[in-house]
């Protein structure tokens, strides 16, 4: 094809200024978290370029402060930073989307990796004629000779740039509240504010001379310097008035992606809603949401605690992260690394393992039940409560292994580990093992201990190991171990009793020679009569072994799942 003509296309100002100023974001409190990232950005910058030689004055008490004048109508957020000059204002300030932070990586490289700059879009700045009228720069450049500057502009496309009085090194940004937005004259929403967004932002920040944020991110520090005592309190910082975690994950990687964070599991209860997470997303320590629907797998929600991400492309639109590849990825990250922390505390800590089952079984199990790759991963690692004694069984080998192939191929003796109570836990494949000649690949289940203990004791007496599938999950959770374990036969006690347990001779005994109706017969009318429901099926069965009943009416497994289906 032939081109006709190439060109540049064009912006008119007038037309878009409206749009980036009220339409790219969603809500107007976001130009705070705005302009205190850039106050954020500014320091860290004045300390590269001191560290790097090229400025020699004091920088050992970054600060950013807020101030309200109520007559004025004014708010001012000052920062103790780089400052501009008048060629950076134009530059970086008076074009839009333009931002300095690409050359600053580029200079300062290794000082911008150990910390990096929040802003690279070049917008955020604008966002602040959300809420103002007018906005002014007081600003005074660390470079020598430099003179300080003052800048305003009405909200329109025209700017004024003048000298300023301005003696220290920094930036004040002052903005004049439009009519509708007083609220943010008030000094407790603006605190309210910088406790969402900016409590774990590096520097201190000031109101009425008051330090109002955290200014420290323990996800950024090195697991090795935190103590159980800080996760604790750093999750009751985070969750006041909540039951404490039974446990947590420090994220901290750069590769493939840069995510840290703190990953917390609290306790599950049966009424767990999906559907919302209380992770917080971070963005270099500013926080974005607490809907982390999109970055986090579904299966993760019930989880805690922080995510804080540099990778997470965190655009103006948050549904621009659902459809993002990357995002897809860290999610799947995400979701390795908490499987990989849960195999290697099996590892490493059986016992605070088996000690915290009780409520973790029911987030493995329920991440199993959501996530086939969860699934795979934590197999090994599913354990089960059981009626097993130690010294009960011969020790055979079973290895266990995580993905990471030959990382760990450690060999457990095969004697089920126990809780505080002294109860024994086993893995499926160490329960199959260690019954294979008796039980033929039967798992035989009791989901109440209190109910079934008749059923429960009769197997024990027989020398039968019973798993104990007893939580709120289990249910929903057996038939996914009968698709996993097709060969394998899950019987619950009271149902279709094992041969072994039964008297074949006190079953086919004639009791009434007159219609050579055998015990068994008799029992079934019986019961049949006496439950008027025909359809029921009766089964009767004589038992075996000291104290055992004389029969017991079972319904079979098929039908007593029917049953309980249908009554819920
Ligand atoms: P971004 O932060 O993504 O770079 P902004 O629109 O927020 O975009 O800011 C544009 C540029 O203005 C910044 O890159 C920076 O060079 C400059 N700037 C903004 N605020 C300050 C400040 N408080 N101190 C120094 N420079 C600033
Ligand atoms: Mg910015």
């Amino acid at each position: 094809t032939t081109i006709l003509e190439q060109g540049n296309i064009s912006i008119h100002t007038e037309n878009i200024f409206p749009i980036i100023k009220k339409a790219l974001y969603s809500e107007h409190e976001i130009f705070l978290r705005e302009l205190v990232s850039n106050a954020v950005d500014a320091i860290k910058k004045l300390s590269m370029v001191a560290r790097s030689g090229e400025y020699s004055g004091d920088i050992s008490a970054p600060e950013i402060e807020i101030k309200f004048d109520k007559d004025k109508k004014t708010l001012s957020i000052s920062d103790t930073g780089i400052g501009m000059t008048a060629e950076e204002i134009k530059k970086y300030i008076n074009q839009v989307a333009f931002s300095s932070a690409e050359e600053f990586i580029t200079k300062y490289k290794d000082s911008a990796a150990e910390d990096p700059i929040i802003g690279h879009f070049g917008l955020g700045f604008y966002s602040s004629f959300m809420v103002a009228s007018t906005v002014e720069i007081d600003t005074f450049s660390y470079k020598e000779g430099s003179e300080a500057v003052h800048w305003s502009c009405d909200g329109s496309t025209q700017f004024e740039l003048s000298a300023s009085d301005r003696t220290t090194v920094g930036t004040t940004i002052t903005l004049t509240l439009m009519e509708g937005e007083e609220e943010y004259l008030e000094p407790a929403r603006i605190r309210q504010l910088i406790k969402t967004y900016c409590d774990f932002m590096p520097v201190p920040i000031k109101i009425d001379g008051e330090v109002v944020n955290k200014h420290e991110a323990p996800w950024k520090q090195s697991p090795s310097s935190l103590t159980d005592e800080d996760y604790l309190e750093f999750y009751r910082y985070l969750y006041p008035f909540q039951e404490d975690p039974l446990l947590w994950i420090h994220l901290n990687t750069d590769y493939p992606f840069v995510v840290n964070g703190i990953l917390y599991f609290p306790k599950l209860k049966p009424d767990i809603d999906i559907t919302k997470s209380s992770i917080k997303l971070y963005c270099n320590q500013v926080f974005v949401t607490d809907n982390c629907e999109e970055v986090v797998p579904r299966f993760l929600l019930p989880l805690r605690g922080v995510i804080d991400s540099t990778d997470i492309p965190l655009n103006v639109s948050r549904s621009f992260l659902q459809g993002d590849r990357t995002v897809r990825r860290i999610a799947d990250y995400i979701a390795k690394k908490v499987g990989d922390s849960l195999k290697a505390l099996y590892r490493d800590d059986p016992a605070k393992y088996i000690a915290s089952w009780q409520d973790l079984g029911n987030f493995v199990k329920f991440g199993s039940l959501n996530d086939d790759k969860f699934k795979e991963q934590v197999k090994d690692i599913l354990i089960f409560r059981t009626t097993a004694k130690l010294g009960d069984t011969e020790a055979a080998k079973v290895e266990v292994q995580t993905d990471e192939g030959d990382a760990w191929s450690e060999v457990s003796d095969n004697k089920p580990a126990t809780d505080a109570k002294g109860n024994f836990y086993t893995t499926l494949q160490e329960y199959l093992e260690r019954n294979k000649d008796k039980h033929e690949n039967r798992v035989f289940y009791a989901t109440d201990e209190v109910s079934q203990a008749t059923y429960i004791e009769l197997f024990r007496s027989q020398g039968l190991e019973l798993l104990f599938m007893d939580s709120f999950i289990d249910t929903h959770f057996i038939p996914t171990l009968e698709r996993e374990y097709s060969d394998v036969k899950f019987v619950r006690v009271d149902a279709d009793l094992d041969d072994t347990l039964l008297d074949k001779e006190k079953q086919s005994e004639i009791v009434d020679p007159a219609t050579n109706k055998t015990r068994d017969d008799q029992i079934k009318e019986m019961f049949e009569q006496a439950i008027n429901r025909p359809r029921v099926n009766v089964k009767p069965q004589a038992l075996k072994g000291e104290g055992a009943p004389p029969a017991m009416v079972l319904l079979p497994e098929e039908a007593r799942r029917m049953q309980e289906t249908m009554a819920m």
